[in-house]
């Protein structure tokens, strides 16, 4: 029986979608509609689905901890001037403004995602940890972080809290206190 699916996948119908996809007419289409209103309609909405935001926040794992990721990333990093410059970004208007929206943004998630925890119920979880950092272990000031990042649909419910130092917490970034873990055990 023809399997239309088994059929996609020959080199030969790969081989006859790429030439037609390649064809200058169907360029020339391709180019047409990604200036249309419909094609950035259609990606201003789904940029603001949260599918999407778990997609990206997933997507850049994935690519900072391959190895171009990492130089990427450090390189970044690195740039002379590039300190100075966030500092001065960050106590800018504008720079102020944007953490406002960001803080905003975080609170509006952190109440969609639901979940609450009592102040008792945190200082009994850091005695479960000794007063100590769940990720270094070392006796510092704590922190709450959230294992399942609010980011990614993590809720505030103690049982999604673990306490962190404030240099672990925002090493973790979008990760999940697994992910964080495994990733200090690849050095
Ligand atoms: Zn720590």
């Amino acid at each position: 029986m023809f399997d239309q699916k088994i059929y996609n996948n020959t080199p030969e119908r790969k081989a006859f979608m790429k030439a037609y996809a390649t064809r200058p007419e169907q360029k020339e289409k391709r180019k047409a509609y990604k200036a249309s209103a419909k094609y950035r309609e259609y990606w201003s909405a789904y940029r603001s689905t949260p599918e999407y935001k778990v997609y990206m926040a997933e997507y850049h794992q994935r690519y900072y901890s391959t190895s171009n990721g990492k130089t990427k990333s450090k390189a970044n990093g690195a740039k002379p001037g590039r300190k100075e410059y966030m500092k001065s970004y960050w106590a800018s208007p504008e720079g102020r403004a944007k953490r406002c929206h960001l803080q905003n943004q975080r609170r509006l998630s952190k109440t969609a995602n639901g979940g609450s925890h009592t102040m008792v119920e945190w200082l009994e979880l850091c005695g479960m940890f000794a007063d100590c950092c769940a990720y270094c272990g070392m006796l510092k000031k704590l922190t709450r972080d959230h294992d399942v990042p609010v980011s990614r649909g993590g809720t505030d419910d103690i049982s999604n809290i673990l306490p962190s130092c404030s240099s672990c917490n925002s090493s973790k970034h979008d990760r999940t206190a697994a992910e964080f873990e495994l990733q200090r055990a690849i050095p």
